[in-house]
C-alpha cells in the first residue's frame, strides 16, 4: 500500500476563501501534501484540478463542493460531496435525494462539521449536522479544524488569542463526535472517518494591523487524512483520482494531527488464519485475530471495540492485542505538544465478524 496524505476540506476565493486554486496548491506543495481538495459552498468549480508541480514535487488538485440548503433556517447540514463531478447544488433541499444523485454519479458523501456550535464572538452560528436518520452517507468528518477553533470564542478576546496562537486549537475531535460515529457503527453503518481542515485563510483587519487567520500552508500541516493506495500516484490525473476516491470510499483511511509529528507509517492490521484485514476491511473471528498497530513514535494507544476501549498501552510503538469479540475495531493514538495532551492518530475502523 501507498500512504499519501491529502487534505480535502478547503474554500477557494469562488466562495469564502481568499486563495487561488494555484496559491492553494503552492501552499500544498510547501506543506508537503500529495494531494488538496477544494470543496467551495455550493459552486463545483470546474478546471483548476490537475497537477501543479515545485521543482520535483507534485501535487493533485482535485474539486469537490460543500453543499447545504440556502432557504433553510436555521443553517445546517454541510455536506461534502467528492468525486460526483458536476453541479448539485440545486439539489440541496432534499438532503435524501441529493446524497442519492452523488451515490448515483459514484461520488462520495460526507457530513462535515456535525458538532459545529455557534461563535457568536465572530458572528457564526452553529452548522451541525442534524439529519442522522439520512442513509447512503459514506462518511463523517470526525475533525474539523475550524469547527474546533470556533468552540475556543468565547469572547472576541478569545478570538484574538487563538488567531495569533493557532498552535494552542488542535486537541483533537469532539468527545460527541467520535460517539456519535461509534454509535452508527454499533448499527451495522460502516461510515468513513475522515478529518479536514475547512480552510478559509481568512483576512481580519484590526486597525493598522492586518492579519490573514489560519493561512492555507498552516492548516495544510494539521489536520489532515492519510490514505493508504493500492498503487502509487502515477501523474495520470484519471487514474490518481480513481485511486483517491477508491481508498476514500473503503475507508484504507486514517485523521492525523500532522502539527504534532509526523503520522506518516501508522498501520492497523488485523491477522486471522491466512487472513489479513487493514483499515475499512473485514475479518472472521472464527480462528482467532492478532490485532497489530504500529505507530509512527511512542505514544499513548487506545483500542477501542463498538465504543468501549478494549485495551490501551503507554508509552509503546508497536501494540498487539487478541481479538476475540466480533464489532468494529478503531485506534485513537494522543501526544503531548506545548505541554498538552492531544490527539495525533484516528483510524479508521476494521470490522471482525463471527
Ligand atoms: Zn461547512
Ligand atoms: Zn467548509
Amino acid at each position: 500500500m501507498h500512504e499519501i496524505v491529502v487534505n480535502l476540506h478547503v474554500h477557494s476565493h469562488y466562495s469564502d476563501g481568499t486563495g487561488s486554486h494555484a496559491e492553494i496548491a503552492a501552499a500544498g506543495l510547501k506543506a508537503g501534501l500529495d494531494a488538496v481538495i477544494t470543496t467551495d459552498h455550493n459552486l463545483y468549480v470546474d478546471g483548476p484540478q490537475g497537477y501543479y508541480h515545485d521543482g520535483d514535487r507534485k501535487l493533485l488538485l482535485l474539486v469537490g463542493e460543500e453543499i447545504h440548503d440556502r432557504t433553510r433556517t436555521p443553517q445546517k447540514n454541510h455536506l461534502l460531496v467528492l468525486g460526483a463531478g458536476v453541479e448539485l447544488a440545486d439539489r440541496a433541499n432534499d438532503l435524501a435525494k441529493l446524497i442519492k444523485s452523488v451515490e448515483n454519479l459514484g461520488g462520495l458523501s460526507f457530513a462535515a462539521h456535525p458538532d459545529d456550535v455557534a461563535a457568536p464572538a465572530i458572528g457564526e452560528e452553529a452548522l451541525n449536522w442534524e439529519d442522522w436518520r439520512i442513509q447512503d452517507l459514506t462518511g463523517i468528518e470526525i475533525w474539523n479544524a475550524f469547527s474546533e477553533f470556533k468552540r475556543h470564542l468565547k469572547t472576541k478576546v478569545h478570538a484574538l488569542f487563538y488567531i495569533w496562537n493557532p498552535h494552542k486549537i488542535a486537541i483533537g475531535p469532539f468527545a460527541k463526535t467520535l460517539r456519535k460515529w461509534d454509535e452508527q457503527l454499533i448499527a451495522g453503518r460502516r461510515l468513513v472517518g475522515i478529518g479536514g481542515s475547512d480552510a478559509h485563510a481568512l483576512e481580519v483587519q484590526l486597525g493598522p494591523l492586518k492579519k490573514i487567520v489560519f493561512p492555507y500552508e498552516f492548516h495544510f500541516q494539521g489536520i489532515n487524512t492519510h490514505l493508504l493506495l493500492e498503487e502509487p500516484l502515477s501523474g495520470e490525473i484519471a487514474h490518481d483520482q480513481k485511486l483517491i476516491y477508491q481508498a476514500l470510499r473503503q475507508g484504507r483511511a486514517f485523521v492525523a494531527n500532522d502539527h504534532l509529528a509526523t503520522t506518516k507509517g501508522f498501520s492497523f492490521h488485523a491477522h486471522g488464519y491466512g487472513h489479513t484485514a487493514m483499515m475499512g476491511g473485514t475479518i472472521s473471528a472464527r480462528w482467532g485475530i492478532t490485532i497489530q498497530i504500529r505507530l509512527p513514535a511512542e505514544a499513548e494507544c487506545r483500542l477501542i471495540c463498538n465504543g468501549a476501549i478494549v485495551n490501551e498501552w503507554n508509552n509503546q510503538k508497536l501494540c498487539t492485542h487478541p481479538a476475540k469479540e466480533t464489532g468494529a475495531y478503531r485506534v485513537e493514538v494522543y501526544s503531548v505538544l506545548h505541554g498538552q495532551k492531544r490527539g495525533w492518530i484516528f483510524s479508521n475502523p476494521i470490522y471482525v465478524t463471527e
